[in-house]
């Protein structure tokens, strides 16, 4: 693991950056903590013009912003915009209602007769960010908004692929007018988890990423007492009810199957039709994906980004040969994609069979994994089976039916009629293995404050 800007278009190794070293780390923290002790005592307002700045760099500047994601990640430009447009809205969010999501709260307790009780929201102090490369900016404002707006500050370690993007997010606080430290990047191996855990200016962590980095993080929180949340992968379901509006469906599939080529946590990776609509959707579902076009994701025509790497693209091949080694009908849908780059041919399996580990795990790109349920209650039955609880959708035209249906999904979030969605005013997070703690609004401003309560006898 080394980090380096590599366009995944081209494959040409563009900037390498080295690791960071046991001094680096160290003032790294002594800077966070030294921003803390004066930013803690900060007004709401003035952090609130800090976030708003920030936001108002990110939109004058919208298009360099954009590149360097595309360049880094290979994502399609106009979702490299749609990312910096997300970013400002949570900056906004946090800008406008930080103050009163963390406003005293006076409870109606009768604990000692005439008594006041009320409970404060204070800052924790140093916060750990482990973030992927999925979405190199909104990952850091997601944590970030919501933290500095309460008062706290953040040491990142972002994805080792896009390390121009860290910089950049760095910078942007800087230019947004905050103290040196509210944000400080560093360039950290794995192996750091453990000096930076231990230490005790650092107050918790917060890690978006896979199954086994949230395991290896959160058991080194856990021996150092720090709190942590785990925002980790997804297989959300996306099932078809027989009333759905079938076209409306199959169109939101193959967006929701393929923006950002399929690398997202709460992309609609397993499509469940019910019987009496399966062969229409798929057939349409399978124009869709083959109408995709493979390209240069800075040109505006493209609408099937390269994977962010090739390592990926490889590893993503490699759990696609073991579906069909398990039995699964594997179909690769479409034009060829071009050789060069981590492309990777967009891929339909079907015939799956239950408790298979093609069944269990999340395909990170462009496969569609599309399963027959014979009913209403098996298309509940097949998407609970997933070891994950991200997201979900339901789609229907009758909304009270969809919505009972959104209640027996075990999952952090279900969408009626689109697959799940990130917005800046709606919570974000999952159960199962899906991880643990919420992001955005104000459960994400409440997940690294102390809560402390205040009595007055
Ligand atoms: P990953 O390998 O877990 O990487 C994520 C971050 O964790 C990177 O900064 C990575 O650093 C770091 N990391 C990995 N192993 C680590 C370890 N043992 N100790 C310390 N840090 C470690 O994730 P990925 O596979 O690139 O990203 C995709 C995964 O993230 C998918 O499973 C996706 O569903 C999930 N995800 C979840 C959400 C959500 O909100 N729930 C959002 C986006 C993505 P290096 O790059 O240096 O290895």
């Amino acid at each position: 693991m080394a980090y380096a800007t590599t366009n995944p278009y081209t494959g040409e190794v563009l900037k390498t950056f080295d690791n960071a070293t046991d001094a680096d780390i160290d003032a790294a923290i002594a800077k966070a903590q030294a921003a803390f002790e004066t930013w803690r005592d900060v007004t709401f307002e003035q952090r609130g013009t800090v976030l708003q700045k920030a936001a108002d760099v990110l939109r004058e500047n919208k298009r360099a912003y954009a590149e360097t994601l595309t360049l880094e990640m290979g994502k399609l430009i106009g979702e490299a915009e749609a990312e910096v447009d997300l970013c400002i809205g949570m900056l906004q969010y946090y800008a406008a209602n930080a103050a009163g999501e963390l406003a005293p709260r006076f409870l109606p307790a009768k604990g000692f007769g005439d008594t006041d009780v009320v409970l404060v929201n204070e800052p924790l102090g140093v916060l750990y960010a482990v973030e992927p490369w999925n979405f190199p900016y909104y990952q850091v404002i997601r944590i970030g908004a919501p933290q500095f707006a309460a008062g706290n500050t953040i040491v990142l370690k972002h994805a080792s692929n896009v390390p121009q993007s860290a910089l950049k997010m760095e910078d942007l606080f800087r230019k947004a007018g905050a103290p040196d430290g509210l944000l400080v990047n560093i360039f950290a191996p794995h192996s750091a988890t453990e000096k930076i855990l231990a230490d005790d200016r650092v107050r918790g962590v917060a890690l978006t990423g896979s199954e086994g980095a949230g395991a290896s993080v959160a058991a080194i929180a856990s021996k150092n007492l720090k709190k942590s949340t785990l925002e980790l992968g997804g297989a959300d379901a996306f099932i078809v009810l027989s009333d759905a509006e079938i076209d409306k469906a199959v169109k939101w599939a193959v967006f929701g199957r393929h923006w950002n080529a399929g690398q997202v946590c709460c992309s609609s990776k397993r499509i469940i039709v019910v019987d009496d609509v399966y062969d229409e959707f798929v057939e349409k579902y399978r124009k869709g994906v083959a109408g995709l076009v493979a390209g240069d994701p800075m040109d505006d025509q493209t609408t099937l980004a390269p994977l962010s790497s090739r390592q990926a693209a490889e590893d993503l091949a490699k759990l696609v040969e073991k579906a069909r080694a398990e039995g699964v009908t594997v179909e690769e849908i479409g034009e060829s994609v071009p050789e060069e780059g981590a492309f990777f041919q967009p891929t339909i399996l079907t015939d799956i069979p239950d408790g298979s580990d093609t069944s269990q795990v999340e395909f990170f790109g462009p496969v569609s994994q599309i399963y027959r349920a014979k009913d209403e209650d098996d298309a509940v039955r097949i998407a609970n089976s997933s070891p994950f609880g991200l997201g979900g959708s339901v789609f229907s035209t009758d909304t009270d039916r969809a919505r009972a249906l959104a209640r027996r999904l075990d999952t952090g979030m279900v969408y009626i009629n689109q697959p799940t969605g990130v917005k800046a005013d709606i919570p974000f997070g999952g159960v199962k293995r899906s991880g643990y703690g919420r992001e955005l609004i104000d459960l994400g401003l409440h997940e690294f404050v102390n809560q402390k309560v205040v009595v007055r006898t």
